[in-house]
């Protein structure tokens, strides 16, 4: 007996536990099958993790001892952990979840009605180094897996204790517009997103999971084989000159070649009435003048969407600043008188620095900064001894 724990140890000990949390049910069954066992365990496994939100392999009951055990051997289900969670005013909430190695990445559930939005994070930090947004401003620390991803979901249904509580659905909508781009870290977001609208996981609609991106073309190429998710589109600026300098990555993948690569995407979808979003944040005396609202309703003639406006969100490292009121519903008149559907992101969670592009792990970022300062000049002072 002492032999064979101790082997066991040993052998734990050198491979790495398989957290169960970022599997699809696909991977799910494939983890099964390859420790022998039947398929149809995946089912059981996926809704206690999802469905009930227990992640104590001991507790998932219909199992069998024998499996129990063996499954604590060479898997664990592993969230990623809380360190803060905040609450505004208007009830929005923001959690800051640390996930493997340190990193800090920020997650928040907008409720609005009979929904509520989960915004997820991608990565953490974010290498695109968009002009107008504080993520960008962090650089670009690491990929989250698709547990840390997924991690998210089951972390905001837990903290409000709403697995099977038949309160109704806590998160009925996810947006992949956290930190991070998404398509840079395309299988871990592809397998989360399948995940969020799998039944035997959260069965959120695919209308209801949104992937936003800048435009990294040749994954959202590859998007169109592998999801269905709607798809949200982060333009902001009519035309190539402005929006290489708003969003870099146009220097690469221009305009047309980023609405063609939308189109294809959406003209993929088994359902024909798709569209998809256009976002564009409005910087004042930047991208917001009637100019450029009429340049856009000409950009997007023909083009398969609607709008959503997003007055800029100010953060300490930007010069940027948002534009009046009456700024935003000039440019929203032109659009709205050009046929389009135009909404406006109003902000929520101001009181929390919970709005589009405010999210940025604060906390741990300072921290880290100050270390990366301190490390430099340190390296700097050894050079100099
Ligand atoms: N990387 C993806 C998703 C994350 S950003 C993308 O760029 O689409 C989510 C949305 O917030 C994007 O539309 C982004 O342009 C917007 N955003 C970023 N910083 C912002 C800011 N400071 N104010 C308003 N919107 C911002
Ligand atoms: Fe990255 Fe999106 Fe921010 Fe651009 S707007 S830096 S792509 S997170």
């Amino acid at each position: 007996m002492s032999t064979s724990t101790s082997a066991t140890i040993a052998s734990t000990a050198e491979v790495p536990k398989v957290n169960l949390l970022g599997l699809t049910r696909a991977q799910m069954e494939q983890f099964f099958l390859d420790q022998g066992e039947k398929k149809f365990r995946a089912q059981q496994v996926l809704k206690w993790i999802h469905h009930a939100g227990v992640i104590d392999i001991e507790q998932m009951s219909n199992l069998g001892k024998a499996l129990r055990e063996k499954l604590q051997r060479v898997a664990e289900v592993r969230p990623p952990e809380i360190v803060s969670q905040h609450d505004s005013a208007d009830g929005t909430r923001k959690w800051a979840v640390r996930v493997d190695g340190g990193g800090l990445v920020e997650t928040v559930l907008i409720p609005d009605r009979e929904r509520a939005t989960l915004c997820v994070s991608s990565q953490v930090g974010c290498s695109l180094d968009c002009s107008f947004c504080s993520t960008g401003k962090q650089g670009f620390q690491r990929d989250l897996s698709a547990a840390e991803i997924i991690g998210q979901v089951w972390l905001a249904i837990k903290s409000y204790d709403a697995f099977q509580s038949g309160k109704g659905r806590i998160v009925t909508n996810v947006v992949m517009m956290g930190m991070g781009e998404p398509l840079m870290n395309f299988d871990n977001v592809v397998s989360a997103m399948n995940l969020m609208m799998e039944d035997l996981a959260y069965g959120i609609s695919k209308r209801r999971v949104t992937l936003s991106t800048s435009g990294v073309v040749p994954a959202l190429d590859r998007l169109a084989e592998v999801s269905e998710a709607s798809l949200a589109v982060s333009l902001h600026a009519p035309n190539d000159a402005l929006r290489n300098e708003l969003v870099p990555i146009n220097r690469k993948y221009p305009i047309a070649r980023l609405l063609e690569s939308c189109r294809n995407y959406i003209d993929a979808q088994s359902d024909n009435k798709r569209v998809v979003t256009v976002e564009y944040t409005l910087i004042a005396g930047v991208n917001d003048q009637l100019e450029h609202a009429r340049e856009l309703a000409e950009l997007l003639r023909d083009f398969p969407c609607k709008i959503n406006l997003i007055p800029f969100n100010p953060f300490s490292q930007s010069d940027y600043r948002r534009p009046s009121g009456n700024a935003v519903s000039r440019f929203w008149q032109v659009l709205v008188d050009a046929g389009y559907i135009v909404t406006v992101r109003t902000t929520r969670g101001d009181d929390i620095d919970a709005a589009c592009g405010q999210l940025v792990g604060q906390v741990v970022d300072r921290t880290r900064r100050s270390e990366r300062y301190r490390n430099a000049a340190e390296n700097q002072a050894t050079k100099a001894g």
